[in-house]
């Protein structure tokens, strides 16, 4: 059976966005494939502190994620679906060191994401920060997983991962690690040849991040939904009158449309032909806060519903498939690296 693998981090309260540009897509791919792949789903929770957080609230958090994932549709009925935190698998920090020393320091060196997070954070960036790549590598290949449904900021992760099982594998056997597939088979898996994405309420310009700082461009999971329909009520649209899906010339008013059609699950264009040529921008307003709020009553609901019991049970199954399939390839290194016979 093919592994399909993702981590989702879980920091920082997730957006209508991650729901629905990340939650969503990644819970119809684990209903696609649940009887022909193994699906491992973990929290990379040593991935968190690559960037200065508040400890005090990592482990509450991880439970929560996982609570949120659920709630969004995760089957735990199913036998294939493996939920597990990576701290709780010591063989990817082990497997770690290993590739690190398989990993030229210029090609690590070149990873855009440390340049950019690091000018984010100059006074914080640490090792871990520049590291953390080929502890993703580590996640990946322990499993020999094919597919990893993933944000586009990871596409150069993954072709270093790549890159790491490739000379490895040309060093050491064939048979040492699966290659994980390239970016374009991974987009073609994912279904993200559209490119969904989700725009901030107050610059539509720019993607709805769970990161601004400015709470009125971004509806959270955990928002009070009388609150989130607020926020749709004052997003930002256009002086143009008339209602028409433009996201150059008219992005908030797109934006709110797209939100609509997903939130009601119903065909963008079918949604589009509803509004198309209307001049009130306020009737649609309504009718996209009115949708938002009870999609996160809804949400809300199911996540309450959760006990965190029912969660560490989860984990604790999934810990235990993840440990031992982990150990197996970990052990298959150690051997090809001379460390044990
Ligand atoms: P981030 O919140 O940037 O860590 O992203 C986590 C995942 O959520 C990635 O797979 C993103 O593609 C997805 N995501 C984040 N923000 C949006 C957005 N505004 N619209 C659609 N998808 C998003």
């Amino acid at each position: 059976m093919q592994t399909i693998l993702t981590g989702v981090r879980v920091n920082e309260e997730p957006t209508l966005g991650n729901f629905l540009g990340a939650y969503t897509p990644m819970v119809n791919l684990s209903h696609e494939h649940a009887k022909t792949s193994n699906i491992n789903f973990f929290v990379p929770d040593l991935h968190s502190f690559t960037t200065p957080i508040d400890h005090s609230k990592l482990y509450d958090q991880t439970i929560k994620g996982i609570k949120y994932y659920l709630a969004a549709g995760l089957d735990q009925n199913n036998p294939n679906l493996h939920v597990y935190r990576q701290s709780r698998v010591p063989a990817h920090s082990e497997l770690a060191w290993i590739l690190d020393c398989f990993t030229p320091f210029g090609e690590a060196s070149r990873m855009t994401q440390f340049k950019e997070k690091g000018a984010e954070h100059p006074d914080a960036v640490t090792v871990g920060l520049f590291n953390y790549p080929i502890l993703m590598a580590a996640d990946i290949l322990l499993y020999d997983a094919k597919y990893i449904p993933l944000g586009e900021d990871q596409f150069q992760h993954l072709e270093l991962a790549r890159n790491i099982a490739t000379r490895m594998n040309n060093k050491f056997g064939e048979d040492l690690f699966t290659i994980p597939a390239p970016e374009k088979e991974q987009v073609k898996f994912m279904h993200l040849e559209n490119g969904l994405r989700i725009r901030s309420l107050t610059e539509p310009t720019k993607k709805m991040s769970k990161s601004a700082e400015n709470e009125r461009s971004k509806i959270l999971l955990c928002d009070d939904p009388k609150l989130a329909a607020k926020k749709i009520m004052s997003a930002t649209t256009d002086s143009e009158g008339v209602i028409r899906f433009d996201m150059v010339n008219q992005p908030g008013i797109s934006n709110l449309l797209v939100i609509e059609s997903l939130l009601s699950n119903r065909d963008l264009q079918d949604v589009i032909a509803d509004w198309s040529g209307q001049t009130s921008y306020g009737d649609l307003k309504h009718k996209v806060a009115d949708s938002v709020m009870h999609f996160l009553s809804d949400f809300q609901e199911r996540v309450n519903a959760i006990s965190d019991a029912d969660v560490e049970e989860i984990l604790q199954k999934g810990e235990q498939y993840a440990n031992e399939v982990a150990n197996t390839k970990l052990r298959q290194v150690q051997k090809a690296v001379g460390l044990i016979k």
